[in-house]
């Protein structure tokens, strides 16, 4: 039967896409850096696959194929799915309580700037300085030896 309504019709278009590009995960992960085909509709993945085009580095040494990992196979429903972080947010209860309020990002910054500086200094002899650039942390002050 062609065509068909409900459900099947809702299968069917999950499996539709615009175009197959290349991508990957920009999280601290590893072995990272998947090559990973992404599957795009109307600007949104809808769907990656690993590629499984990685070469053999040494006869007889096994190839890393397929390279990824079950977290980045939902990553891409991370971009618009209506539970994701969209702001700052900052934990008010106890750890896994749940419990977050928002806040601006200069706070996010400032917050995680002092609890990293605070860490740094407790953890003296493994941590001499604090920068994070990338973050705007840079004014972090080295940590007395
Ligand atoms: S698939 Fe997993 S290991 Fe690979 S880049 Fe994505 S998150 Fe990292």
């Amino acid at each position: 039967m062609v065509g068909g309504s409900g459900w099947t019709e809702r299968y069917r278009d999950r499996w539709k896409w615009d175009k197959i590009t290349w991508g990957s995960h920009a999280v601290d992960c590893y072995p990272g850096g998947c090559p990973l085909r992404v599957y795009v509709r109307d600007g949104k993945i809808v769907r990656e696959e690993q590629s499984g085009t990685l070469a053999v580095v040494q006869a007889g040494v096994p190839d890393m194929n397929p390279m990824g990992c079950n977290k980045g196979a939902c990553w891409g429903y991370l971009h618009t799915a209506p539970d994701r972080v969209t702001r700052p947010l900052k934990r008010v209860g106890e750890r896994g309580e749940g419990k977050f309020e928002p806040v601006s990002r200069d706070e996010a910054l400032k917050g995680a700037r002092n609890e990293i500086c605070t860490r740094a200094a407790r953890s003296r002899g493994h941590s001499r300085a604090c920068t994070f650039p990338r973050l705007g942390l840079a004014e972090c002050l080295p940590l007395p030896s």
